[in-house]
């Protein structure tokens, strides 16, 4: 399309190849015309199928929880990461998706800050530093395991998915990680924990372009007795929450990322 545009119009470009500034009219061939026809119908494809493959991932989320709760992250910064890959997997649109789709069934979806009070304290942490002993340990992006001397070995986006699920909700927007029941029921969430771990897929961690971004971790779904026994026939899915009372864990990452 460029070549032609160019050989019909040289008069619009500078000897050095950029268009010149000011109004021009543009000649566009009838071969010009048929392939930005065909172009714009593969644009529109592509984002027909996207939004179909973000609807069902916002279906199969919804299936797992009624609260969905995750950390503020900047796709921004993501692009940064991620670069073109973030257009075409659009992750703001899954969230978007997610929080209309769940608030007009009556869930809530709630975005919490990267650094949360704990309880009780006056101390802020990042869940994925912060480990229910209270040992605060930075991790790099590529240690995928949260391992600590007091025992807690973990899935690094397991854990701070099982400590989102212990972040309450205090005031406006004010938010803090009720770490002391997230140590109580670690014994009973262990197990489920350990078993999801095998399913998530080593990323790579080689180079800058596969590496998983801060903020995709900390995202957790919980729900009722009632609904998560209304939804077993639907879709058992490994590491909701089934046990009566117990909080469903169930790691999420962006959108394909
Ligand atoms: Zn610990």
């Amino acid at each position: 399309m460029d070549r032609s545009l160019r050989a019909n119009n040289p008069e619009n470009y500078n000897p050095d190849g950029t268009v010149k500034e000011g109004p021009k009219r543009w000649k566009k061939s009838t071969t010009y015309l048929k392939t930005q026809a065909r172009l714009a119908e593969i644009w529109r494809k592509l984002s027909a199928h996207r939004r179909s493959l973000i609807g069902r991932m916002v279906n199969e989320t919804l299936r797992m929880g009624n609260v969905f709760k995750f950390e503020k992250l900047s796709y921004r910064a993501l692009q940064g990461v991620f670069g073109k890959s973030v257009n075409t997997r659009a992750p703001g649109k899954y969230f978007q998706e997610l929080t209309r789709k769940a608030e007009s069934a009556g869930g809530k979806v709630l975005k919490f800050p990267t650094r949360l009070k704990v309880k009780g304290t006056e101390t802020y942490v990042g869940l994925s530093s912060y480990c229910i002993c209270g040992e605060r340990k930075k991790k790099s992006l590529s240690e995928r395991w949260h391992i600590c001397s007091c025992g807690v070995k973990c899935q690094r986006d397991l854990y701070s998915a099982y400590l989102a699920c212990f972040v309450k909700q205090i005031g406006q927007s004010d938010f803090e990680l009720d770490a002391g029941t997230a140590a109580r029921q670690w014994p009973g969430a262990e197990p489920l924990l350990q078993a999801a771990s095998g399913h998530i897929p080593n990323p790579r961690v080689s180079g800058s372009s596969g590496q998983p971004c801060k903020g995709t971790e900390g995202v957790a779904a919980e729900e009722g007795i009632a609904k998560a026994e209304a939804w077993d026939g639907v879709a058992p899915s490994p590491g909701g929450g089934e046990s009566p009372g117990e909080v469903a864990v169930v790691p999420l990452r962006t959108p394909q990322l």
